[in-house]
């Protein structure tokens, strides 16, 4: 074992971004159009490799931040903008990690523009500047680790993010899986179980606490002696789930025996701490 990993959480709109993409997992059909961008023709290839560490989560939360800064940040950045605000909100994120990157007065100074005169799509062509020569991808990265360490406690936000996920792979039928990919699928167009890593075991007994997240029972003991039976994914692999560290959590044998019978993917219930 590796020793534990500390990272720094800067919290900078986290609560915010949380919000918004829990607000989008609950209504999925009025975000329709980033959505279809996200899952468009080809992007279900994107949640096929088995456990990922950028989870499929890690990557929709990137999607959503970068795609709101696009679309509507531009705009209403350009107004405060107009409005006399110095900086950017990017500008402002980026400062708050530290990351070394060229301003966006600098910018403008070296594509001879002036301040005044911007249109959202100069705010739009600068996002791409960043993400080319500066540290844009990592900033969307790190926001995205912080608001993932939020969402991933919240087992009902996990179940809606993998049902929409679930939706993708069910609609394909195993004649339009690209070749390259069918190693991954079973003969009835469904993701393959496959062993789970040991970091993802980890994670999830740390999550729901060693615990089976329905009838609380201890199961610490049995996953000492390398029992995977209580590794459960909330949505199940026969009706497209992915193998993604978002889609398990722990169940004890008899409480995946009720699921199945009750359909009711995952538990809400948490032990409070005191
Ligand atoms: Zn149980």
């Amino acid at each position: 074992m590796g020793k534990p990993q500390i990272s720094e959480i800067k919290y900078i709109e986290t609560y915010y971004f949380a919000n918004m993409i829990n607000n989008i997992l609950r209504d999925p059909f009025s975000y329709i159009r980033p959505l279809n961008d996200f899952f468009g023709d080809e992007n279900y290839r994107s949640f096929l490799s088995p456990f990922p560490k950028i989870s499929a989560l890690h990557s929709f939360i990137i999607f959503i931040i970068d795609s709101i800064n696009y679309d509507d940040l531009s705009e209403s950045e350009n107004e405060s903008f107009k409005r006399g605000r110095r900086k950017l909100w990017v500008e402002i994120a980026m400062g708050h990690y530290d990351f070394k990157f060229d301003s966006f007065d600098k910018w403008l100074k070296e594509n001879k523009k002036i301040r005044a005169e911007i249109i959202d799509d100069d705010i739009a062509d600068y996002f791409r500047y960043l993400s080319f020569y500066g540290p844009y991808e990592e900033l969307l990265e790190t926001m995205s680790d912080e608001i993932f360490f939020v969402l991933f406690l919240n087992r009902k936000t996990l179940q809606r993010f993998n049902e929409l996920i679930s939706h993708q792979i069910q609609e394909k039928t195993i004649e339009e899986i690209e070749m390259e990919d069918l190693s991954f699928f079973k003969k009835d167009g469904m993701l393959k179980r496959v062993s789970i890593p040991k970091w993802v075991m980890r994670a999830v007994i740390h999550r729901d606490r060693g615990m089976c997240v329905s009838c609380h029972k201890d199961l610490t003991g049995l996953i000492s002696v390398g029992s995977i039976n209580n590794f459960d994914h909330i949505i199940p692999l026969a009706i497209g789930g992915i193998n993604d560290v978002t889609n398990i959590q722990l169940l004890c044998e008899n409480c995946n025996k009720t699921k199945q019978a009750q359909n009711i993917p995952t538990s809400i219930k948490y032990e409070r701490w005191y």
